[in-house]
């Protein structure tokens, strides 16, 4: 089980499990993201398939994040992957000009618009007046001993921010 981060030339070969969804890398916000922090979301991998994926898009207000896309493959569900891709994108955010991560709730829930309880779980508040749920990156706390271990793994592995895809890779067919 790992978490990595995902470029927009990665968006390409996620597809949502649950409606099919797929999300065209020249999409407006991907290119943003990757312009702006070198990636567009976070997915665990196990057994060399992506099980779990949040994308993010910068917002228009400055200092936010916009959920875009999570889902987690029901196989494997329920065992706080969700939780930890919002907690790798806090960590990977923090002190990199993202202070918060906006996310719209959906009922019922979709894969752009995750449950209250998820997202009430990961430590969002609801702010009635912009209809939206709320989580400041530099206010989360992990609070298990081994998610925090996970975490600073996480963040030592993503200093220095990885270097733009290799001409090679970007161009083969
Ligand atoms: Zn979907």
């Amino acid at each position: 089980m790992g978490v990595a981060r995902v470029t927009s030339a990665d968006v390409a070969t996620l597809r949502c499990p649950y409606c099919a969804r797929t999300i065209a890398p020249a999409t407006d916000w991907v290119a943003s993201g990757q312009r702006e922090w070198g990636c567009c979301g976070f997915a665990a991998d196990a057994d060399g398939n992506r099980v779990a994926v949040l994308l993010l898009s910068p917002d228009a207000t400055d200092g936010r994040a916009l959920v875009m896309a999570l889902w987690v493959e029901a196989a494997h569900a329920r065992r706080g992957l969700g939780k930890r891709l919002v907690q790798a994108a806090c960590a990977s955010f923090r002190g990199r000009g993202v202070s918060t991560i906006v996310a719209r709730a959906g009922v019922p829930a979709t894969c752009s618009a995750p449950p209250k309880g998820f997202l009430r779980r990961c430590g969002f508040t609801y702010v009635p007046a912009e209809r939206v749920w709320i989580l400041d990156v530099n206010a989360t706390v992990t609070d298990r001993p081994t998610a925090r271990e996970f975490i600073h793994q996480l963040v030592a592995s993503l200093r220095p921010l990885s270097p733009p895809e290799p001409a090679a890779r970007a161009g083969r067919r």
